[in-house]
């Protein structure tokens, strides 16, 4: 018997290493379909991967895997019993594989199962020529979606999309987003469709401006030493209705919550381990609420796409660097300085 046909591979050894290889090829089994990927993107959970450790990530057996889990790609493959998609068809990948039978994956909530598998951790992420994934993931793309805004909208718009609407953001409710790389923009932006006054932080200069360019009325330096006054001046003197924070740093999460108006609403979408809230003084005496947000949901995705092609969002605008995949170590070396916006690879 042959040996399968090699693919493209970009693989994450840790140590601020990305290593451009090849994997096999692989047919889809029953249930399953295989995407041949026309774009993928760099996401800031794949730059934790990037930083962690050599001995860790091989520890855990993640370095073996692709990268990567924010995609668009055409069905070049489908298994034995699969009825949607179809060979042809334009799909994004939801990049956590469920179990497809429990509680919450017959929700459309793969992100709750215990049992999930994540791309780049326990199978092969998105940065690979040929994707393999249960038929189930398949979220179809629209032909008015061209393959980038597909890739943005995998991940980066839709985590932006699931916090926005946690915070109810609307035009009697200033929004502060803390952390203004692509989701935190993402969450500029949106915020700004939904009507909402939107006051970006951010310690780096150039992701302030971008911040300004998505429709942030002012953007500010996480340093000044009276930032939250300047919040709360910003949002009409009573603090922000509701505020974000994708950087996961502890100083950006306490300022978070303390730019928050009586009762207003704290989500959370970036992952940081320190713990750094103050519950009496920083929960109980405003009575404000804290919130998770953890990507988007399946049963999510048509919302996701009616709310950005009603409203005419630029996501694109996101944009900044555009890679081919055998330059991936160039993009995540700018990826790692934190100025760039989006990062996308060109497989098509
Ligand atoms: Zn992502
Ligand atoms: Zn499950």
């Amino acid at each position: 018997m042959a040996a399968p046909p090699q693919m493209t591979c970009v693989r994450c050894p840790g140590d601020l290493r990305v290593e451009v290889g090849s994997a096999a090829v692989d047919e889809p089994g029953p249930g399953e379909m295989r995407v041949r990927t026309m774009m993928s993107a760099i996401c800031g959970s794949d730059l934790h991967h990037y930083r962690t450790p050599a001995a860790t990530r091989d520890a855990n057996g993640f370095s073996q895997w692709a990268l990567g889990h924010e995609n668009t790609g055409i069905v070049d493959a489908v298994g034995p019993g699969v009825g949607y998609p179809a060979v042809g068809d334009r799909v994004v990948v939801y990049g956590i594989v469920g179990c497809g039978h429990c509680v919450h994956c017959r929700r459309g909530e793969d992100v709750f199962c215990a049992d999930a598998e994540h791309f780049s951790r326990h199978r092969h992420g998105t940065n690979i020529a040929y994707l393999l994934a249960p038929a189930r993931n398949a979220l179809p793309l629209p032909d008015d979606f061209d393959w980038e805004i597909g890739a943005l909208l995998s991940c980066n718009v839709g985590t932006a999309y699931g916090a926005l609407r946690k915070t109810k953001a609307s035009g009697d409710r200033p929004l502060a987003v803390f952390g203004l790389g692509p989701v935190g923009l993402a969450c500029v932006m949106l915020g700004r469709a939904r009507g909402a006054t939107v006051i970006g932080v951010d310690p780096v200069a150039e992701r302030r401006a971008l911040a300004l360019e998505c429709g942030a009325q002012v953007a500010l330096d996480s340093s000044d030493h009276d930032l939250i006054g300047r919040i709360v001046e910003a949002a009409g003197g009573e603090g922000v209705a509701a505020s974000i924070d994708t950087s996961g740093h502890p100083a950006a999460r306490a300022a978070a919550v303390d730019a928050l108006r009586i009762q207003g609403t704290y989500v959370e979408v970036g992952v940081g381990h320190d713990p750094t809230i103050a519950p009496s003084q920083q929960i109980i005496f405003g009575e404000v609420t804290l919130r998770g947000s953890w990507l988007y949901k399946r049963h999510e995705w048509e919302g996701l796409l009616d709310f950005v092609r009603r409203r005419r969002i630029p996501i694109k605008s996101l944009i900044t660097h555009r890679f081919r995949p055998e330059d991936a170590v160039e993009a995540f070396e700018l990826a790692d300085g934190a100025t760039a916006g989006k990062i996308l690879f060109d497989w098509s």
